[in-house]
């Protein structure tokens, strides 16, 4: 693109364009980074430098960009019928991928609401959840009106899903229009634990978990959480056990299981769902990211069987479940998702995500000797790399010496696309990336933190 046209498309990204999470009076002063195309786990800009796609465009992509399988899916049914509506009648792609997700996901999870946003499969979540209660015996569960959810939670921006969030930079101006949700401590070992006892952690939230519920079970409709791993949240990684101990709390006292798998579903931590690893199945499972392999905003909230025979009734009895969204079940998200199911499957890739999680492992043992790397988390392909001033009081920067955002514009200028959370510089890879590709990011990651010590 020449130079005029490069400058014409900056100027009017910054005159039109009002960015998510972004403060816009910096963005305004910077050089926006304008993408244009996308190859394999490569983006490039307008200006034709290319990038490793180290964020996975926010933590979506599964197999790579521009991949032939997912364009063709798309070409197919865009060239049948792009969209007609779920509301009274029903279209091929969506009844396909409802079957294949039923298959896919864990034990009798089964019936597939749609919705195109993480966060409206949050919302639906709740709402199933909070009205399940009621279309049982409104009188005898006419209490559970709350949720319990993890500190640090974030479960997505729409004002249900901040509801149940729980950090504090991100929700805290809201507070006025929010239900109150009730809150468990995260079991954060890095934070909780001087000398990293994952099992004395795991215990102490455990135990925490016991009490509120033997105090309050009969106020609430459900507990929310991310299985395994805490993203947004900063990459915090639960201990081994944890899910299943709150799995267990949740059946003994009465309580709905929801698992929000829009971050780590779909391989991301290893495995096809992160719930599967301590052999868990949710009430209520929240599915988004990935499941388009990154191509289209698609997601949807998958319940057990008798979760949904709740809402079966007369219609003047109103256990119908009043919700939809008008792109609910999509033909081309719908399509695509499918393709990119099938391709992880033929492609086999969770295994070699399983290897690529150990290559990966081992690449990243080298960063802890830089002096303000505190702690390194890993779970699957997601990373966080904490950065601290101090390793030993684990003191962090302060945020006007801006050090997360200098490392990540240093790995910009090298090619590799990453973003911070906080005080956390997160590497999602895309999935599918290869070693040697996962490899150059990590020295990439490694001289820029080096540069900015
Ligand atoms: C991203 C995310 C959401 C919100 O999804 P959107 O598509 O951004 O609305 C919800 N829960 C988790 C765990 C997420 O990571």
């Amino acid at each position: 693109m020449n130079q005029n046209k490069v400058q014409e498309l900056e100027n009017w990204d910054k005159e039109y364009v009002w960015h998510p999470f972004t403060q816009m009076k910096h963005y305004q002063k910077s050089k926006p980074l304008i993408i244009e195309k996308g190859e394999g786990s490569y983006l490039y800009d307008i200006e034709g430098k290319k990038y490793l796609d180290g964020y996975a465009s926010l933590w979506v992509n599964v197999h790579g960009h521009n991949i032939p399988e997912l364009n063709e899916a798309l070409t197919n049914q865009v060239n049948k019928v792009a969209h007609s509506t779920l509301l009274g009648s029903a279209n091929v792609p969506s009844i396909l991928l409802a079957k294949k997700l039923a298959e896919i996901t864990p034990g009798n999870l089964c019936k597939v609401f749609y919705s195109d946003t993480g966060s409206a499969s949050v919302e639906i979540a709740l709402k199933i959840a909070y009205q399940y209660w009621k279309n049982i015996d409104k009188d005898k569960y006419k209490k559970k009106n709350t949720f319990i959810s993890l500190d640090d939670a974030y479960h997505g921006d729409t004002i249900g899903s901040v509801s149940v969030g729980g950090m504090d930079l991100y929700h805290r101006i809201f507070k006025p229009l929010l239900f109150n949700r009730i809150s468990l401590p995260s079991p954060h070992t890095y934070r909780m634990s001087e000398d990293g006892d994952e099992e004395a952690v795991k215990n102490f939230c455990l135990q925490k978990l016991e009490s509120l519920l033997q105090e309050k079970a009969d106020e609430v409709a459900g507990l929310i959480m991310e299985p395994l791993v805490q993203g947004a949240a900063g990459i915090i990684t639960h201990p081994d056990g944890f899910l299943k101990g709150v799995e267990r709390l949740c059946r003994q006292y009465n309580v709905l299981l929801i698992c929000d798998e829009v971050a780590v579903g779909f391989g991301r931590t290893g495995t096809m769902f992160a719930c599967e690893q301590e052999d868990v199945v949710p009430d209520i499972m929240c599915i988004g990211k990935g499941i388009t392999g990154g191509y289209m905003p698609l997601a949807a909230t998958i319940t057990s069987e008798k979760v949904f025979d709740a809402f079966l009734g007369e219609k003047e009895e109103h256990k119908t479940f009043y919700h939809g969204h008008t792109y609910t079940g999509n033909q081309l998200s719908c399509s695509v998702a499918l393709r990119n199911i099938q391709l992880m499957e033929e492609t086999s890739l969770i295994e070699k995500v399983q290897a690529n999680v150990l290559f990966v492992k081992e690449k990243l043992e080298g960063l802890y000797n830089l002096e303000i790397v505190g702690d390194i988390r890993q779970r699957g392909l997601m990373i966080g790399i904490e950065i601290v001033k101090d390793k030993k009081s684990k003191e962090v920067f302060p945020i006007q010496e801006h050090k997360l955002d200098d490392i990540v514009a240093a790995a910009k200028e090298k090619g590799l696309i990453v973003r911070q959370l906080d005080q956390v510089l997160t590497f999602i890879p895309v999935l599918a990336m290869s070693q040697s590709e996962l490899e150059e990011a990590i020295k990439i990651i490694y001289q820029s933190i080096l540069e900015n010590i």
